[in-house]
């Protein structure tokens, strides 16, 4: 059980807009002309309130593009200038935090990749003291609740109340269509225990590649998001980092055009405890059918061996040991001896059935193979 949160944060910080709050903006600031280029399509966007850009940039690997630092801060200041729009950039060290509110930033975030160490969140902590700039808090990048909101509250005990949080999925060991597993049930906790507070959604690092986006943000918008944060870039083939998930600016208001109102989509007052259940489930049919699969290689492994090693398919002390052992086991989690002794009939059956084709395909190219020698 999560203990309570303890937060004291201002809820209406955030732009107002009738639709969600949209953020916008490249993966990186890469040069003036496609900081500058990209900000003006956005600004025909009435939706895109706040331009982000990323300055310094987490990468995995020390040769990758790091960003191109702090003169990319003049250019967003440029941006503000031109299109008005509000700046956020993320901040990892407090020497970035220098650096953006010496460039006039009008609000920060803080990154998944920092969000995981509590010393990184503490530092920055102490070198946002006494400034009250808003602060967005992306998830970190593993699925812990407590690790998020314990950041939340590291960085409001310094005195910021103007604070936010961003959903950015999570890494997820399982095979997932998503660069970054949503799993929804989190983000729906942490507002079942901060109803107030801004839940912003980052629809393209949960996706990772353009075509999930649009599905993405309209379940977002489904489960009560207060805004959508989307990479967009003038050039997105180009882009010099995540250029699979940036989408330009014209594609984005198309995403915008297409989402439907919550009330029409059928979900018109969400029921967090269902959803949370449901992504739940989902979550747990996806590991099962996975687990499956990989149950199926060993399967063929095996027959392999046994082919190889002329053994017959059906082992019957192994099959009895198996029906047995599982048998315990099920029992003691609680599971139904029927459904149980049915589960594994059908599991064995198809087992059986690879191992029988694996045996028919070798004999099939034992012909071949005979014939060519002949
Ligand atoms: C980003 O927003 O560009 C970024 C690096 O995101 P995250 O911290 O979610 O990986
Ligand atoms: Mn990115």
């Amino acid at each position: 059980m999560s203990p309570e949160p303890n937060i004291i944060f201002e809820s209406n910080w955030m732009p107002q807009a009738a639709e969600p709050l949209v953020i916008s903006g490249p993966c990186s600031a890469e040069s003036e002309e496609q900081v500058l280029q990209t900000a003006r399509e956005l600004k025909k966007i009435g939706q895109v309130k706040i331009f982000r850009a990323g300055i310094w940039k987490p990468r995995t690997r020390p040769n990758d593009f790091e960003g191109v630092g702090e003169k990319g801060l003049k250019w967003l200041q440029q941006v503000k200038k031109e299109t008005g729009l509000l700046l956020t950039v993320e901040v990892a060290n407090p020497s970035h935090v220098q650096a953006a509110l010496k460039h006039d930033i009008d609000i920060l975030w803080i990154g998944a990749r920092t969000v995981v160490n509590p010393f990184s969140v503490q530092e920055l902590a102490e070198a946002l003291k006494g400034i009250n700039i808003p602060v967005m808090i992306k998830n970190p990048l593993t699925p812990d609740l407590k690790l998020w909101m314990g950041a939340l509250e590291r960085i409001n005990k310094t005195g910021i109340t103007k604070l936010s949080a961003i959903h950015r999925g999570f890494h997820y060991f399982q095979k997932s269509p998503y660069r970054n597993a949503p799993m929804w049930e989190i983000a729906i906790e942490l507002k079942r225990l901060l109803p107030e507070l801004p839940v912003i959604t980052d629809i393209s690092h949960i996706c990772g590649n353009r075509s999930l986006l649009q599905e993405t943000a309209q379940k977002a918008l489904n489960l009560g998001t207060n805004g959508l944060m989307v990479e967009s870039h003038i050039n997105p083939d180009e882009a010099r980092t995540d250029a699979a998930q940036q989408i330009t600016p014209e594609s984005l208001h198309l995403l915008l055009k297409n989402l439907k109102p919550r009330s029409l989509s059928g979900g018109s007052v969400f029921d967090y405890k269902l959803e949370q259940l449901r992504t739940e489930i989902d979550k747990l049919d996806g590991e099962l059918l996975n687990l499956l699969a990989r149950r199926m290689e060993v399967v063929d492994e095996i027959g392999e061996y046994k082919k190889e090693h002329n053994m017959t398919i059906l082992q019957l002390k192994r099959w009895q040991h198996i029906v047995d052992d599982r048998l315990a086991i099920g029992s003691f989690f609680g599971l139904d001896k029927k459904f149980l002794i049915q589960l594994l009939e059908l599991v064995h059956e198809a087992s059986i059935q690879r191992q029988t084709d694996i045996y028919s395909q070798s004999k099939e190219n034992e012909i071949t193979t005979s014939n060519a020698d002949v």
